[in-house]
């Protein structure tokens, strides 16, 4: 049986030029992330041989299946995903291949659910939403966040503020100790972070810097604990966008593949494309 893994699907983040007055990740505010992509990580294709801009609804069912939804569909989907690549998650997604296996894993992600659930419109269920419900029949709702045992996606609870949350607000090195102690109960732990593509989208240069900052913190902080708690952590992306500011759209740039903890240089041996994300993880766990 292999490690605990901690899996974190960062939307929109590509490994691009070193030039700072391009690449905001390289403008000083993210130093641990970026010392984590020069030394604990190597790009992958997300393009999988499917020309035009990788998008997150074939990139993340790819990513979370390890069936090339792209080439099924000959093209690159944005947003969420629709029948055909709901059918592949339902089918094939990371969960489900685990609990088949014997092997326990979970979805870290915060649900605010008190008004207007996105679970009443199944039109706008992301990928990981999608394979979460599906494998789980639930997510983690406000009452598991209250209790700290759940991460809302923008690591601070903050913008939950406008959305009628009174809760007390955490730092991000709080939400990585959060997901540490999910982590230690169950074989592989995806975490979703997407203020990355979001920010970079509006190309809003002070919100991309501090999004950088608090993810800074909080990897920094989940390097740390995988360390001391004997977790393998692995960061990885659907197409790229933050590290490019002259487009607002995504880039055609490979993501980091990124691994720190036990077993993960051979981890990072392994794999070359979004494709093999999902089959490598579960061989892993099964060995
Ligand atoms: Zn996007």
């Amino acid at each position: 049986m292999g490690a605990r893994i901690i899996l974190l699907l960062v939307d929109g983040l590509g490994l691009g030029t070193e030039d700072s007055s391009v690449n905001p990740l390289h403008s000083g505010a993210c130093p641990a992330l970026l010392k984590f992509l020069a030394n604990n990580a190597t790009p992958i294709d997300a393009q999988l041989g499917i020309p035009g801009l990788p998008q997150s609804a074939t990139g993340q069912t790819s990513l979370l299946t390890g069936v090339n939804a792209q080439e099924l569909l000959n093209r690159h989907v944005e947003g969420f995903p629709g029948p055909e690549l709901k059918e592949i998650i339902r089918e094939h997604n990371i969960f489900g291949q685990l609990k088949k296996r014997g092997l326990r894993s979970t979805f870290a992600n915060a649900y605010f659910l008190q008004e207007g659930s996105v679970l009443e419109k199944k039109r706008l269920w992301s990928v990981t939403t999608v394979a979460a419900m599906h494998a789980f029949g639930r997510v983690r709702d406000e009452k598991v966040m209250a209790a700290d045992a759940a991460v809302y996606q923008d690591l601070t609870r903050a913008s939950l503020r406008e959305r009628g949350y009174s809760g007390p607000l955490v730092t991000p090195e709080d939400s990585a100790d959060h997901l540490v102690e999910i982590a230690m109960e169950y074989d592989l732990t995806l975490f979703e972070y997407f203020q990355t593509d979001r920010a970079a989208h509006k190309q809003d240069h002070a919100k991309i810097r501090r999004v950088l900052q608090q993810l800074d913190a909080f990897i920094g902080r989940l390097a740390a604990r995988a360390e001391k708690d004997g977790l393998l952590v692995v960061l990885t992306s659907d197409h790229g966008n933050v590290e490019d500011t002259r487009t607002r759209q995504h880039t055609m740039n490979p993501v980091p593949l990124m691994a720190i903890g036990e077993g993960a240089d051979d981890l990072r041996a392994r794999i070359r494309s979004l494709l093999d994300v999902t089959p490598v993880l579960v061989g892993l766990l099964t060995s």
